[in-house]
């Protein structure tokens, strides 16, 4: 089957209506990537077939051929849970022969007879009570949004006006929160317990993202040592066992991949997560995946950070093949703008290779300055910084080697991380998290973790799930392996949860305030931008919706209007389809219900990827929630 869709982009000041200091670039068409033929008009079982089809990869990548799929699709009546674990029963015969070729072949190890049998556990890794995981929701019994509230959850109602604090003193200023150690619940202030907390540092979540080799996980992994995150003795074990293994330059690595299947496949394969440091920051990492494989699980990385550093080979030849058609310099760099991320560092790596030249620094910065400002980065909100991860140039200190000094004095990279910005967090609006993750904890309850959006919420607070519009109490909050009383918006968190069954949550499903629940629906209206498609859109065109943690099969139900790119005027009101480059307000329609906000209420919960047989079609925002 033919993928019949590239991507590139277009963007226009798509965003620029919404929000001044997140506006997309400017009026400049580019093709970046290769068009194959179209291939006309989807006739409606083909739709079917795709739908699936993309539902499948989302879980499995591209570890298992089309045709296997496409015969599980077709046998299981295109049902894709169906379909899926037909696919993963039989996965055994199938795995061990047909993991896609090219995984990071040229490096650590060529050794991968054991890892493909433990690829496909591994990728569809989101697994609850050994129950394999789909993403998006089973359509819940009452199918209203209406919420109960409980006589508990009543009392249990966060104050609503500024309260005295437990001392007598003066009445608080915004938002507070009651705190649940201690038999009287004693209101504190959100925002000044905040300020005290890590030594007033803020937090922010980074994202690590690029081509695969790129270096990501060798230069993390050396950033952490440098930083003292990783002991002596650890980091020798890792220098022995990969000596050992006949991969000693990945040594680094391993600190980041710390699975055996990801060692021996020699790529990152999950969203790893690990906290560090800065002289004004504390930083959660994510290294993402690089192979485009395990792109569902970088967006669930990209989906919850706020600034990323995008790691590109310096390496003649490398850095060319990350960032043309089909390497993942571009689709990660468009990816994580599409979901919010603004401050972008770039490590220039494996400057040690090239001889540390200035002109190929200054080469691949014209190169990717082009298509980053297109891409909707802002100039001014792009560094670059020439690095070793190997050799830990440039990475905590700045450099000393003269080859490098003589042309380059800027920051080294813990030092622009440390100069990001630290984003505003909504902690004034009404409690939101979208679960990434959700596991079973020793003791009574399980566990969920994910990236609190919004507002705050502290142990023995009830909280609803949505879907399945069901409320459960809150008994531990985790943040970086410390047990808390409260948590706010941005940070990343584990919750234990009592009073509801495991299997009811998914991932993707958000938590929120019982007071003010998020809308659950599967149809709403968005204004997004095409990217450069060669199928155009018409009523009826399957999608995967990429939200936040939550990849839900699609349609676009109706066409609404064509919108001019900048002043956002109606063009033209119900066109027979969209082609690349158009603005336009569409009504999509999900197979089950997904909870989301209103841009213009939350960003984070409003902006949306759609995605089509593998390839990311266009950028949206929630302007309407329909029933
Ligand atoms: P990832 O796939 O982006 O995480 O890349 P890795 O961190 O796994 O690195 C891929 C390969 O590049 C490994 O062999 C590393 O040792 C090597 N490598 C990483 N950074 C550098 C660097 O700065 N210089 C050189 N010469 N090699 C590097």
């Amino acid at each position: 089957m033919s993928k019949g869709i590239h991507l590139s982009v277009v963007f226009f000041f798509f965003f620029s209506d919404f929000e001044d200091d997140d506006m997309y670039g400017q009026s400049v068409e580019d093709d970046y990537c290769c068009i194959s033929p179209a291939t006309g008009w989807l006739p409606l079982m083909h739709t079917k077939l795709y739908s699936c089809l993309d539902h499948m990869r989302t879980v499995l990548g591209d570890a298992v051929p089309d045709s296997v799929l496409t015969q599980a699709a077709i046998k299981c009546g295109f049902d894709p849970q169906r379909a899926l674990d037909a696919v993963l029963c039989e996965k055994q015969d199938f795995s061990l022969k047909n993991i896609s070729p090219g995984v990071s072949t040229k490096s650590r190890d060529a050794s991968h007879n054991k890892l493909d049998s433990e690829v496909l556990p591994k990728v569809a890794r989101m697994t609850v009570s050994g129950k394999k995981q789909t993403m998006g929701f089973d359509v819940p019994s009452t199918g209203e949004n209406g919420v109960v509230v409980t006589a508990t959850e009543a009392a249990s109602k966060r104050p609503e006006t500024p309260s005295k604090g437990s001392n007598g003193d003066e009445p608080m200023t915004g938002p507070t929160l009651s705190r649940s150690s201690g038999k009287a619940r004693q209101a504190i202030n959100i925002k000044a317990e905040l300020e005290k907390r890590q030594g007033g540092k803020p937090l922010l979540n980074l994202v690590v993202i690029g081509h695969v080799d790129a270096g990501k996980s060798t230069l993390m992994g050396h950033l952490l040592y440098l930083l003292g995150n990783v002991n002596k003795r650890t980091m020798h074990k890792y220098e022995q066992e990969s000596k050992k293994a006949g991969k000693a330059s990945f040594a680094y690595a391993w600190v980041l991949d710390e699975t055996g299947e990801e060692r021996d496949r020699g790529v990152t394969m999950d969203v790893g997560m690990t906290k560090f440091e800065t002289n004004s920051k504390v930083v959660t990492l994510m290294d993402a995946p690089g192979h485009k494989d395990f792109i569902p699980n970088m967006i669930t990385g990209a989906a919850q950070a706020d600034v990323a550093v995008l790691v590109v080979d310096a390496s003649r030849g490398e850095f060319e093949a990350g960032f043309e058609a089909g390497g993942q310099t571009r689709e990660h760099a468009l990816l994580v703008r599409s979901l919010g991320v603004t401050q972008l560092a770039v490590a220039v790596n494996k400057m040690d290779q090239v001889n540390w030249q200035q002109e190929r620094f200054q080469e691949i910065i014209s190169k990717l300055g082009h298509f980053l400002k297109q891409a909707g980065f802002k100039e001014s909100d792009v560094f670059y910084i020439p690095t070793s991860g190997l050799s830990g140039e440039n990475l905590a200190t700045r450099s000393s080697v003269s080859q490098l000094t003589s042309w380059y004095s800027g920051p080294s990279l813990l030092e622009q991380i440390d100069a990001f910005k630290a984003p505003q967090r909504s902690v004034d609006k009404p409690f939101r998290l979208c679960v990434s993750d959700v596991f079973k904890d020793q003791g009574s309850g399980f566990c969920v973790t994910g990236k609190i959006e919004a507002g705050y919420i502290q142990t023995g607070d009830k909280i609803l799930a949505m879907p399945p519009n069901e409320t459960c109490t809150v008994k531990g909050i985790t943040l970086h392996d410390e047990a808390l009383d409260w948590a706010a918006a941005g940070d990343h968190v584990s919750l234990t949860l009592t009073g509801m069954d495991i299997i009811k949550i998914n991932m993707g499903c958000v938590f929120c305030d019982p007071k003010e629940p998020i809308r659950v629906c599967t149809r709403f209206r968005a204004r997004v931008l095409i990217f450069n498609i060669e199928i155009p859109i018409t009523q009826g065109f399957p999608v995967l919706l990429h939200y936040q943690t939550v990849s839900e099969p699609a349609t676009i139900r109706k066409l609404i209007s064509v919108l001019h790119k900048s002043s956002g005027e109606v063009l033209k009101k119900k066109p027979k389809c969209l082609s690349k480059g158009m603005n336009a307000i569409v009504e999509i329609q999900t197979q089950r219900p997904v909870s989301l906000e209103l841009y213009k209420d939350y960003k984070e919960l409003g902006r949306f990827m759609l995605r089509y047989v593998g390839s990311t079609i266009a950028a949206g925002v929630v302007t309407e929630i329909k029933e």
